[in-house]
């Protein structure tokens, strides 16, 4: 295996995040924690090794974001870069630099990078056709042109995508296209690009494929099918028609930037430069550095094709050794997405669950969609906080600490302890070893939690609370053994659990710097006489509220998807004034859309059934247009219940549900802010 190999050093790189949202755990489980459990574990080695991230700050979607908020696309990426940054730290994951594709190194390294290509005449130049809005003088981006698809009628897919039947389209595929930009009828022009022709490069790419069978099977996998699928690799655009992002260094190339995939690999050598301006070298040129990038699965072919062409067209680089993408997490049976807001935030997460990092770390790590997608739901979170790290790794260290306390005074017996946990211990650390070398970090960590399970056996075979009445000497050998254990498992969880190691060895009063990997196996860690520190809980049961709460979150964003609103142009016309008897007329109440269903032959109309908590109605609302039925079931909204009924379509609608106009045009429900008994009197 590669990792047998004698590497001097070694650098690591997860993906850029892009900077149009804050982190979630999908982002974390996808690549941060993978990554950072294989570096701190080669950090425990004493390895030496560069570990790089940074924010992916170009592109068109960020110009779409900014414009939708009315701002620069540098104040979109300044906000964002600062939340995810603070997320990455509070999770503790441990960048040896994160900074972003904005900066000066980074323009000047990307730009260098393309100009020696280009000078040397990698690349082929081309004109295209492609779409400008003579209204605002610009090309346009597939995204930035709506039209009708032509597959499914779709009015408003995308020069790419449509994103209703999920076909890939080419914006002169679009059926009556028009600029997002202002609305006017795009003409056909001219432009220049600079293609790499990955057609002929693709006999390197095979060889280079085929060097790396060890790959990772989904991996390995997507890679063979873009080489074999169709005539195989084609020519790609490197450089787009856009005003953000890095110039094109070259005459003639005004009003265009690097296709965001070709600058933002280069991140991670730019800021490798930023960290260590004279040293930075030998992490990116030298044979004897292994490269790996960790990334999520929609990353393979750029890490594993395109990027790894670009360094050997250049000449001058290393390619990646391994590529350990996953594939997807979804939530509580949906796909994540930024954009509908169904996600779990880390800075959200850490509102409700303070001081929790290792926790999620814990439950990510456990369910990592390392071989195909996986599923978070907070039940399970539960489940694995409790029936896991409380009641395993949390009970042996607690007791353990208690125990020592109360019958040696919070000093390590003076014993050598019994001789085959060193053997067990060893073999785990094996496990452990190689299960992390071959990124298999689930399989890891449910190796580093047996051997927490080891000292609880230990515990209630031996039963030191009795044996303490006959033999005091011998539960001495018993309390030393699990001390050996806990500071065993100290080394051992740093990588997946940093939090709880760095608690751990506060308890025990060792100094964790004086320990490397090593050390796992070692029965005197904690020596005999020292003396303990104070015990403390490393983990608290997570009850059922915070998990319903969390629960009750999820299903209020389901529906509230709507785009942030913009301002409000004109005031509403005012209405005729009333008394306060007029008001008190109507009774408002909370309830629960529990079903919803399209009102046949009305395309406005949507029969909804609603709990009110003593009672549920049929109520039919003309929202059909706004959202979808299966959308808005487990919604809790206002309702005018004392609206004498009518009938609409045949069925009997009673009562109204509040709407409010949102200054796009679409509607939104009027909801109580925290979830209330279905019934409640809103007044
Ligand atoms: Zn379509």
């Amino acid at each position: 295996m590669p990792y047998m190999k004698n590497w001097k050093r070694y650098t690591v790189t997860a993906a850029l995040p892009y900077a149009n949202g804050p982190v979630h755990i999908g982002h974390l489980a996808g690549c941060y924690l993978p990554s950072d459990i294989y570096v701190r574990y080669l950090r425990a080695n004493k390895r030496d090794v560069l570990f790089v991230c940074g924010s992916d700050e170009h592109g068109v979607p960020i110009t779409i974001k900014a414009r939708k908020e009315g701002v620069s696309p540098q104040q979109i990426v300044d906000k964002y870069h600062e939340i995810m940054k603070q997320s990455f730290v509070d999770f503790g994951i441990s960048f040896s630099i994160y900074s972003r594709t904005s900066s000066k190194t980074h323009h000047e390294t990307a730009s260098a990078f393309f100009k020696k290509m280009y000078d040397e005449g990698k690349f082929i130049e081309q004109e295209t056709d492609q779409y400008y809005d003579e209204e605002v003088n610009q090309f346009l981006a597939d995204r930035y042109i709506v039209g009708t698809c032509p597959k499914c009628g779709n009015e408003n897919a995308y020069g790419d995508q449509c994103e209703k039947c999920g076909t890939s389209l080419s914006p002169t595929d679009l059926i009556n296209p028009h600029s997002t930009l202002s609305g006017a009828k795009p003409v056909l022009r001219k432009t220049k690009n600079w293609f790499l022709p990955l057609d002929k490069l693709q006999p390197h790419i095979k060889a280079y494929l085929d060097e790396h069978k060890d790959w990772k099977v989904n991996v390995y996998g997507q890679c063979k099918s873009w080489l074999e699928t169709g005539d195989g690799l084609q020519p790609r655009s490197m450089t787009r028609d856009l005003d953000w992002g890095i110039p094109v260094p070259v005459a003639g190339a005004e009003g265009k930037v690097l296709y965001v995939w070709f600058d933002a690999p280069i991140g991670y050598i730019s800021n490798s430069i930023e960290l260590l301006p004279n040293d930075w070298e030998k992490y990116w040129k030298d044979k004897d550095t292994r490269l790996i990038h960790f990334i999520g699965k929609d990353n393979i072919v750029f890490h594993c094709i395109i990027f790894p062409a670009m360094l050997m067209e250049h000449g001058e680089f290393i390619v990646a050794d391994n590529v350990p993408a996953n594939e997807f997490l979804n939530l509580e049976g949906d796909k994540i997405s930024t954009s509908r807001n169904w996600a779990v935030w880390l800075h959200e997460y850490l509102e409700a669950f303070k001081d929790k990092q290792d926790e999620l770390r814990y439950v990510l790590t456990s369910i990592a969609p390392e071989t195909k997608d996986s599923e978070f739901t907070w039940k399970d979170y539960q489940a694995r906080v409790n029936n896991e790290l409380v009641a395993i790794l949390g009970n042996l260290v607690n007791r353990v600490m208690v125990l020592t306390d109360k019958y040696f005074e919070g000093n390590v017996p003076d014993t050598k302890g019994c001789d085959d946990l060193q053997k067990f211990i060893t073999e785990q650390r094996e496990k452990v070893t190689q299960s992390i070398e071959e990124f298999r970090f689930r399989e890891a960590l449910s190796e580093v939690i047996n051997v927490a399970r080891h000292g609880n056996q230990l515990l209630s075979e031996k039963e030191p609370w009795k044996l303490i009445k006959t033999d005091k000497e011998q539960t001495g050998v018993i309390l030393y053994d699990c001390l050996q254990i806990i500071a065993n498992l100290g080394i051992l969880c740093e990588p997946f659990l940093p939090f709880t190691s760095k608690k751990i060895f506060d308890m025990l009063q060792l100094d964790a710097t004086a320990f490397s990997w090593k050390d796992i196996g070692r029965q005197d860690l904690v020596p005999a006489g020292h003396q303990l520190g104070k015990a403390a809980l490393l983990y608290q049961k997570v009850e059922d509220e915070i998990i319903d709460a969390q629960i009750a979150k999820l299903q209020q964003t389901k529906a509230m998807s709507a785009p942030t609103p913009e301002p409000v142009k004109a005031e509403p016309t005012a209405k005729a004034e009333i008394t306060y008897d007029d008001f008190a007329k109507l009774d408002l109440r909370a309830g629960t859309i529990i079903a919803a269903e399209k009102v046949e032959k009305a395309d406005k109309l949507l029969k909804l059934t609603v709990d009110l908590g003593s009672e549920t109605r049929t109520i039919v609302s003309g929202i059909a247009a706004h959202f979808a039925p299966e959308a808005i079931v487990g919604f809790q909204v206002c309702v005018v219940a004392n609206l004498a009924s009518r009938k609409l379509r045949g069925i009997e609608s009673k009562g109204m549900i509040l709407m409010a106009d949102t200054a796009d045009g679409k509607l939104e429900f009027v909801s109580p802010k925290n979830l209330t008994a279905n019934g409640s009197m809103i007044s």
